[in-house]
């Protein structure tokens, strides 16, 4: 393995607050929250970043789209949500595994800083 914090806190290795788990992706409340809900949707194999995908594992976006919604539905997100990944340094990347920003709960500013 990589030495990755999101790949351990997919395994275990490190602990999460954990929203939804199933066999390919984990989501799980971010430790420095920019929005009353702030989650994280990852990927469980490591996929350094949006900028990796391609045609062969584009599927899991997908479903992280799909866990995205659910999530959003759940935690009764009405008046709309956002979902951010950022790529490189530029894009503001500090964890450089794959993962998508859930953010709701609040009015949100465009464009983004
Ligand atoms: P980014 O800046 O897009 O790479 O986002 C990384 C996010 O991971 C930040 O919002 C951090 O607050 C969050 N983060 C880093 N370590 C942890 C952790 N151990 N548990 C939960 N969130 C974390």
């Amino acid at each position: 393995m990589v030495d990755c914090i999101f790949c351990k806190i997919a395994v275990g290795e490190i602990p999460s607050n954990k929203a939804y788990e199933d066999d390919q992706v984990l989501a799980f409340y971010d430790l420095d929250p920019q929005a009353p809900v702030h989650i994280l949707i990852i990927p469980k194999g490591h996929i350094g970043s949006a900028a990796e995908i391609t045609a062969e594992n584009s599927r899991i976006v997908a479903h992280i789209f799909e866990v995205a919604a659910k999530l959003a539905a759940e935690l009764k997100l009405d008046q709309g949500w956002r979902v951010v990944t950022n790529v490189g340094k530029d894009g503001g990347q500090s964890v450089l595994h794959m993962h998508f920003h859930l953010l709701g709960g609040r009015s949100m500013a465009w464009p983004p800083g």
